[in-house]
Parts: C-alpha cells; sequence; structure tokens
C-alpha cells in the first residue's frame, strides 16, 4: 500500500471554487478521495468537478463560511451523504493590502471572519457532526508567509495569517487524543484569481520583483496540492502542530 495515497478519505475543501482549493480539489481525486467542495459560487465548483477523477464520488456544497449556521449545515450534508470526515482542508480565504491609516472596524471584522473565525467555526462543527473515522483525521489550514514575515500594507492579512499559525499548535495538542491532526501550510506567493489584479502580479516590474524574491520563482497550485496531499495521507501520520512552508524559498533568504 502507498502511504501517500488518499483512496476512500473523504475530505472537505474549502475554497474549492478557485485557486488553490480548486487545484487541492483536482489534485487529491487523482489519489483516490471523495470530496465535499465548498465555496460560494456553485458554477465555479462545477467547473472544478469537471477536471476531476471520479466525478460521481464528490459533492458539491454551495455555502458562506462567515456564516456559522451554514457551517453547520454543510458538515451535516457531507456526513449524510458521504459518511464521515477524514480530512478538512481550508482553503477559503481573502487577501487585503491595506496601510493602517485606511483601515477601520467593518475591514478588521470582515479578514478576520473569513481568515481567522470561519477555519475555527469550521473545525469545532467538524469535530462535533463530522464523525472521524477511528483512524482519526486531518485539517489543514492554508496560511501564508505573510504569517511569518512582514511587508507593507499587509499587517491585516498577516494578523489573520499567524493566528492561524498559533491555533494549529493548541488545536493538535487538544485533538491529539481524538488522533485528530492539525496541521498548516504557508505559500508563498502563486497566481491565482485572489492576487491576479494586485499590483505586484499585475506590473511587470513588480512581479519581476516579486519573482526575485522566490528563489525557485513563482508557485504553482499544485505545488501547494502536493503537500497538502501529503498532510492528508498516512505518510503523515505523526506529524502535529506544525506549519510546512511552500515558498520557493522565499522565507529562507
Ligand atoms: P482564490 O481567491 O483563488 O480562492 C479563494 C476561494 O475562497 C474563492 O473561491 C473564494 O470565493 C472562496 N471564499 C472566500 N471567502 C469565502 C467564504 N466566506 N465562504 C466560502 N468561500 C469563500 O485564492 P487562493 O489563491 O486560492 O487562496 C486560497 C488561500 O490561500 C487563501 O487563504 C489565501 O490567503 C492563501 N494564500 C494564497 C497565496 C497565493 O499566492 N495565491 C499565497 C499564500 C496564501
Amino acid at each position: 500500500m502507498n502511504a501517500f495515497d488518499l483512496k476512500d478519505k473523504v475530505l472537505v475543501i474549502t475554497g474549492a471554487s478557485s485557486g488553490l482549493g480548486r487545484s487541492a480539489a483536482i489534485e487529491c481525486s487523482k489519489q483516490g478521495a471523495k470530496i465535499a467542495l465548498v465555496g460560494r459560487n456553485y458554477q465555479n465548483l462545477e467547473y472544478t468537478l469537471a477536471q476531476m477523477m471520479n466525478p460521481d464520488n464528490h459533492i458539491l456544497i454551495k455555502a458562506d463560511l462567515t456564516d456559522t449556521h451554514q457551517i453547520t449545515s454543510l458538515v451535516k450534508v457531507v456526513v449524510s451523504m458521504l459518511g464521515r470526515i477524514d480530512g478538512v482542508v481550508h482553503c477559503a480565504g481573502i487577501s487585503l493590502t491595506l496601510p493602517l491609516k485606511l483601515s477601520n472596524e467593518d475591514k478588521i471584522e470582515n479578514i478576520f471572519s473569513a481568515n481567522v473565525y470561519a477555519s475555527y467555526n469550521l473545525t469545532r462543527e467538524t469535530l462535533k457532526l463530522g464523525n472521524f473515522s477511528k483512524n482519526g483525521g486531518s485539517i489543514i489550514f492554508i496560511s501564508s508567509i505573510m504569517g511569518l514575515v512582514g511587508e507593507n500594507g499587509k499587517s491585516l492579512y498577516s494578523m489573520t495569517k499567524g493566528a492561524l499559525l498559533s491555533g494549529v499548535r493548541s488545536l493538535a495538542v487538544e485533538l491529539a487524543k481524538k488522533k485528530v491532526r492539525v496541521n498548516a501550510i504557508s505559500p508563498g506567493a502563486i497566481e491565482t484569481p485572489i492576487n491576479a489584479a494586485a499590483v505586484h502580479m499585475a506590473d511587470p516590474e513588480y512581479r519581476a520583483k516579486l519573482e526575485n524574491a522566490h528563489p525557485l520563482g513563482l508557485g504553482d497550485p499544485k505545488d501547494v496540492a502536493n503537500a497538502i496531499i501529503f498532510l492528508l495521507s498516512d505518510a503523515s501520520k505523526w506529524i502535529t502542530g506544525t506549519n510546512l512552508t511552500v515558498d520557493g524559498g522565499y522565507t529562507a533568504k
């Protein structure tokens, strides 16, 4: 048996409507997983499904993860349709470049709701209702190198991503008795809809600088998907409470 395969594991992948979540769903389906794809836009989820292996094995769930009631409902739907949950990959999130002086209460609440509260609420509801199997489970939060290092205008985004990195450590300790592992992945810059229009990607001069800041160049969504497969699979069964940096060497400098 291949320790890296995900054969018959039931996964919930949020943000599967685009970018890193879409890529994770496609790549995990190639490893044999059954997946509940979660996002706000049903058509985009259908577009992801069309690129997956064994499309009949998967389900699509439209939900806004800033609404805890919708989180509770989606977990119930997954359990009733797929029987249990073996892994959760929380890719849904928003990015923001905003100097301190332009921030306000609404902007703070908005980004913390999407990036931090949703992660925590999804974890709690999954533990409560998710029927993790006796073999346990794996929960992955997608953080960012901005949770590890600083950048102009990124303070709010960095605070949300740093919160995830701290959260996984204590959750890992708390959930170990249930054999549920909790880890984070911190990607460097990868071109996806979240940043395609941002000046650091769209402007050729800034983009070249960003590429140079990553010794191995910019990343591909599959680079993150492969790290996700590892942390979901039994190959990582003794790894919990960690952060796996997937950044082409950005933070090694
Ligand atoms: P993306 O915008 O392509 O995908 C994010 C998805 O999450 C979108 O489909 C969006 O609709 C969904 N989403 C956002 N808020 C939601 C909500 N409240 N309920 C349900 N769905 C919601 O972005 P991406 O690049 O795939 O980013 C995924 C995660 O990876 C984010 O947390 C992001 O911060 C992180 N990240 C991305 C990069 C990068 O360079 N792309 C780097 C580091 C970290």
